[in-house]
């Protein structure tokens, strides 16, 4: 297998960071992961655009054009030949002696980049995920894709000694996101889900749900919404790049909808369904 290490495919087992990059020592990066169905690249544009904007806003400048990069990626896809699964790719502020300020001098963004076989999660979308929940104890621009993840690990593992397969975050009385999805609620035939800010990650998969919701009339509210609206919703589901929509049927041990998953989900979820044929075929 091959990865790309700061603009070259190299093989895999090449592909080596220094102990004094950043991101090893920091977390002082960010990163991406797309999804790829059919050897293809699922709103890799969009994933690109929220990659550099992300940087931008760490003061990481890409030293890739947009099309470099992608090029790049669909080389590597090619290389891998990979079907269904992920592209993983990071970028940090790259090597230099330890000091919590930037380095002054000229250092060079470290991108890394890697593919990663993964079946769509066919069993879960079909009968729905338990949740539990947890308190945000996140920082305050959860809308930055960082590398520091310590908390969003902290909720996920509180979730997986559960047998759970995610942490539903809640910052005071509100519903934020998952520990590493958006949440959504179905209430009266009404798709609430957090509006996008420094709370949470403005989620691409969250995004196509919003313009299918748009497209085909679905009520949509983009609005922040307390623990009691999620318990009394009608239908709970999550989304992000691997679960896609994912239909939560437990929280806390409370069944929604009677443990069934709803119609307004099933429906999303086949639209979600026919943008990635659009967009990957089928
Ligand atoms: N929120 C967090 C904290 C995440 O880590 C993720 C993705 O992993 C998402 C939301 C969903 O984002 P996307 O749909 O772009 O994968």
């Amino acid at each position: 297998k091959f990865a790309i290490l700061n603009g070259e495919i190299i093989e895999r087992s090449q592909a080596k960071v220094d102990v004094e990059d950043r991101g090893y020592q920091f977390g002082d990066g960010v990163y991406e992961v797309i999804r790829v169905y059919n050897g293809k690249m699922f709103t890799a544009k969009e994933h690109l655009y929220r990659f550099v904007r992300s940087a931008d806003s760490i003061g990481i400048t890409l030293p890739y054009k947009d099309e470099q990069l992608l090029e790049l990626l669909e080389t590597l896809i090619v290389k891998n030949n990979l079907q269904t699964g992920i592209i993983y790719m990071q970028i940090t502020r790259g090597v230099a002696p330890r000091n919590h300020a930037f380095p002054t001098g000229k250092v060079i963004p470290a991108l890394v980049a890697y593919t990663k076989e993964i079946n769509r999660p066919v069993e879960g979308l079909k009968t729905g995920v338990t949740t539990i929940l947890t308190e945000d104890i996140r920082w305050l621009r959860c809308d930055i894709k960082s590398l520091n993840l310590l908390g969003n690990l902290l909720a996920k593992q509180k979730a997986s000694e559960k047998g759970c397969f995610e942490a539903i975050q809640l910052r005071g009385n509100d519903v934020t996101e998952g520990s590493s999805s958006n949440i959504f609620i179905v209430k009266n035939g009404v798709v609430i889900t957090h509006e996008s800010n420094h709370f949470i990650l403005k989620g691409i998969t969250k995004d196509v749900i919003l313009q299918v919701c748009s497209d085909n009339g679905l009520p949509v509210e983009e609005r922040t919404f307390c623990l009691a609206e999620l318990e009394q919703a009608d239908e709970v589901f999550l989304s992000s790049t691997t679960a896609e929509v994912m239909p939560i049927v437990e929280i806390e041990g409370n069944k929604v909808n009677g443990g069934a998953v709803g119609s307004i989900t099933r429906k999303l979820q086949e639209l979600f369904e026919q943008e990635i044929e659009t967009q990957c075929g089928s």
